[in-house]
């Protein structure tokens, strides 16, 4: 079985691509410079869509993306001046982004282009060619080198294709493009293991180990909600409402730092340990638990999880196998393979009726997910299916998978 996509894979001249985004460490004047940048690429966008517009409309004349370059460079100098404090390579990049843009709507994959507010557009612009990776940062033209809070993710010395410097919540991201090569390591040596991802506890594992969340959490998410009420009790527009907005958005940055902390740390310590790891692929029912906001956050928390397994694993020798969406982990029996037709999310503890096994309900869900392994990895070695084998209580039993055939025997 293929893994999802959770990366943006892409042939590129024939060699697979891979997009990475990580947080910036970015001091005073680079920010500024970055505002500036954005601010840049956003005015050309919007620049470049008016002047399509307008050309269509009064001559009928379809402006290309070379055209717009090429008036830009005139005209920069009468309307917008402030444009040479800039690296020219924003605004042209908006342009061609603008001519993509097009080519989506008119392919049908995309909606027309629309204007870019200062107010509600996101702050970012991309940039092309002399990019360079390095091991606690990113070179770019004009900038020179942004340091990364995140070391050893982004691939040093790789083919960057672009990069793209966003903001959000007053954090400044680069999400790159690279052409990957790498191999990866070979195996850990160790055992299979099934992950359940949660949103109470981080993590459990099928071998008994909880990983949980950062204390401190519980706190920030009592204030998201109430921070949430806040913005919804004032005026619309108000400047009130508007600091409630960037109060709610620094707390929600917040959370999500503290969450990918804790995920990195899961996530070392699993692939280093582990030599193949089973995931879900959505944990659905977690999410239903709270508002659309924690609902949201649940999403993008278990998305980091797989994204850092998925990256750490081929670095530290591991496999990490994900799921299909409909696989019953949390109702099926992880002794008798019974699957229940319903089982409410307050019920913390599984109890089955039929062989009477009681286990907590993450690790019952991830003892199952660590079974389902044999039946998704079809490249899993001879030595990783002994691992499996190895449990006696378990290697008689037919895989949850195969439900049917299994209630039958009984
Ligand atoms: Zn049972």
């Amino acid at each position: 079985m293929a893994l999802p996509m959770l990366y943006c894979w892409r042939e590129v001249t024939g060699q697979v691509s891979r997009a990475y985004k990580t947080e910036l460490d970015l001091t005073q004047a680079q920010r500024e410079a970055c505002l500036r940048h954005a601010g840049a690429a956003r005015w050309a966008w919007n620049w470049a869509l008016a002047r399509k517009k307008t050309s269509y409309e009064t001559e009928g004349k379809v402006l290309s993306v070379f055209d717009l370059h090429k008036e830009l460079t005139t005209v920069k100098k009468t309307i917008a001046p402030w444009l040479y404090e800039v690296s020219s390579a924003a605004p042209l990049q908006a342009i061609w982004d603008l001519g993509d843009a097009f080519k989506n709507f008119f392919d049908k994959r995309a909606r027309y282009p629309r204007f870019k507010s200062r107010k509600r557009s996101r702050k970012s612009f991309r940039m092309q060619g002399d990019i360079k990776v390095m091991e606690r940062g990113i070179k770019l033209r004009t900038f020179g080198v942004l340091r990364l809070k995140e070391r050893g993710y982004l691939p040093v010395g790789a083919h960057v294709l672009s990069a793209t410097i966003s903001e959000r919540a007053g954090r400044w991201y680069v999400s790159v493009c690279i052409e990957d090569n790498s191999t990866p390591a070979p195996s850990n040596g160790g055992p299979v293991v099934g992950v359940d991802l949660g949103i109470s506890a981080l993590a459990t594992i099928s071998d008994g180990t909880h990983i949980a969340n950062p204390r401190a959490l519980a706190r920030y998410e009592r204030r998201l909600i109430r921070q949430q009420k806040q913005v919804s009790r004032k005026e619309r527009d108000s400047s009130n409402r508007m600091k409630a907005v960037e109060r709610l958005r620094r707390t929600y940055a917040r959370i999500v730092t503290m969450r990918t902390d804790a995920i990195h740390k899961a996530t070392t310590m699993l692939t280093r340990t582990k030599s193949v790891i089973v995931v879900e692929d959505l944990h659905v029912e977690s999410m239903m638990r709270k508002g659309p906001l924690a609902k949201s956050l649940a999403d993008a928390s278990m998305r980091e999880f797989i994204r850092q397994l998925q990256y750490k694993a081929g670095l530290y020798g591991a496999k990490v196998l994900v799921a299909p969406e409909f696989f019953p982990s949390s109702k099926t029996c992880s002794r008798c393979g019974n699957v229940k037709s319903d089982l409410a999310l307050s019920e913390r503890v599984y109890v089955c009726e039929i062989c009477g096994f009681e286990a907590d309900r993450d690790l019952n869900a991830a003892i199952n997910l660590e079974m389902v392994a044999p039946s998704l990895g079809e490249t899993l070695n001879a030595w990783q299916r002994k691992e499996v084998a190895g449990r006696p209580r378990r290697a008689d039993q037919c895989l949850p998978m195969k439900q049917e055939t299994h209630r039958s025997a009984t």
